[in-house]
């Protein structure tokens, strides 16, 4: 990392002993530069999700977009095939996201 002093304040990381001029990676602006290899700053935190629990409603609604999207095979991803026929596909992504959504149902499923 190639940062300035002030985001090195910031985020508390260590002071380099050879510091260059530069636009730091952290603020974009030209300054006098720490360039302190990543392995060497302490991991970023990630942010710490309440917890948090749903309605019924919200439930409902979550079980009937999956249902939704299964039942009526909802497609993201449209191509013309050349001979006047569209053909709709899902993506990896789509299935995936999918897959994850019923798998969480399930698991709320069994757990309540
Ligand atoms: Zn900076």
């Amino acid at each position: 990392m190639f940062y300035c002093d002030d985001c090195r304040v910031k985020n508390d990381w260590p002071e380099s002993f050879s510091k260059s001029m530069g636009n730091c990676e952290m603020c974009n602006e030209p300054a006098v530069c720490n360039d302190v290899p990543s392995r060497n700053l302490p991991a970023p935190t990630k942010p710490v999700l309440k917890a948090c629990t749903i309605n019924e409603k919200q439930w409902q609604i979550f079980k009937d977009l999956v249902e939704y999207l299964e039942e009526e095979n909802v497609s993201d991803e449209v191509a013309d095939d050349g001979d006047g026929c569209i053909d709709e596909w899902r993506s990896a992504k789509f299935q995936i996201l999918i897959k994850d959504a019923k798998m969480m149902l399930s698991h709320l499923e069994e757990s309540s």
